[in-house]
């Protein structure tokens, strides 16, 4: 194994991709075997990134009645959950959230908003406005998330200085239909290229521990790679009370390391950040994110539940000896 692991990251350093079968074969190590990869993932991440960390932070900038019926959202208008509903924050309380999150050390800002699209007219305009604020007042990169696009909603973000879009594929497409059935997979494909066009970089990555196989998982990354994003968000299924998958923990903490080391053995140059359910999945294996390939991480809160404090995260990163890299 030693020796087949070393080829294989000998090969990704220099611009192979794994086959699906070593990609299977990460998510399928443990003991001594896993701590292999980890350490090939360790060292693929560093030739691309040093010891140098990303954080970014989040705003739910409107909370609530998405009409989509994905199962493990707290935010679907089909299930009856305690997460809170609110109508778009202004642009002041969006632009003071930029503000806190340069402050605390953030390289990307995202303003995520619930729903399918986001609304045409003065709710859309308010967005742009508080993304032409956050590029004129602050280094931070300003990304949204407004659910899926069309060309004219991606270029208007794209002039307004919208630096990235995020939207994730959330899982692989042979599993969607049990995730979401409210609409077509390919719609987030096809917004996921809109936004690439437009001009802004993408940020797509996907939820685990939703009853995905390993396969699956597998599936979702080669998709991303070959869709060509720039980073990967991994987050980790927190299961919400009042979603169809209460209750669910499919994940251990290796799981989750063994899927971060998948995405930088098939990603090496992309940015991996963890982010959603980090705390409650890896439990006391979150320092052990960046020696599995990840370059950065969500800090703060997530959009329905509450991160951990700032000072805790700061020691982790002092302990792991990783930088973060100021915007
Ligand atoms: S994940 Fe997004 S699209 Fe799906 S229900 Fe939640 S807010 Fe709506």
């Amino acid at each position: 194994m030693e020796q087949m692991v070393s080829e294989l990251t000998r090969r990704v350093l220099t611009g192979s991709c794994p086959s699906v079968e070593e990609a299977m074969a990460i998510l399928g190590a443990g003991g001594a075997d896993l701590t292999l990869f980890l350490a090939g993932a360790h060292r693929i991440r560093e030739r691309a990134f040093g010891n140098r960390i990303e954080l970014c932070s989040i705003i739910n900038a409107k909370s609530g009645r998405c009409a989509e019926n994905c199962a493990f959202c707290a935010q679907s208008a089909h299930h009856r959950t305690a997460a809170p509903t609110y109508p778009l924050k202004t642009r002041d309380e969006i632009v003071q959230g930029a503000l806190q999150a340069q402050a605390e050390g953030s390289h990307c800002y995202g303003i995520v908003t619930s729903g399918t699209r986001v609304r045409e007219g003065e709710e859309f305009e308010r967005i742009l406005a508080a993304i032409r604020e956050i590029r004129a007042t602050t280094t931070i990169e300003p990304s949204a998330s407004l659910g899926l696009l069309d060309e004219q909603t991606a270029r208007a973000l794209s002039d307004a200085g919208c630096v990235t879009y995020h939207h994730n594929l959330e899982t692989a497409r042979s599993f969607f239909p049990h995730i979401c059935t409210t609409h077509d997979y390919e719609e987030d494909v096809h917004t996921v290229r809109l936004a690439k066009a437009a001009g802004m970089k993408v940020c797509c990555g996907g939820i685990f521990g939703l009853g995905e196989s390993l396969e699956q998982r597998v599936e979702l990354a080669f998709t991303l790679r070959e869709l060509g994003v720039d980073s990967v968000p991994l987050n980790f299924l927190n299961p919400i009370a009042g979603t169809p998958l209460e209750g669910k923990k499919d994940l251990t903490p290796l799981d989750c390391l063994r899927i971060i080391a998948l995405f930088r053995y098939l990603l090496p140059e992309r940015r991996i950040s963890v982010c959603g359910g980090r705390e409650p999945n890896l439990r006391d294996f979150q320092s052990w994110i960046f020696m599995a390939g990840a370059s950065g991480t969500m800090v703060g809160n997530y959009l329905t539940t509450s991160g951990r404090d700032r000072e805790t995260d700061l020691q982790m990163f002092r302990d792991a000896e990783v930088e973060v890299h100021a915007c």
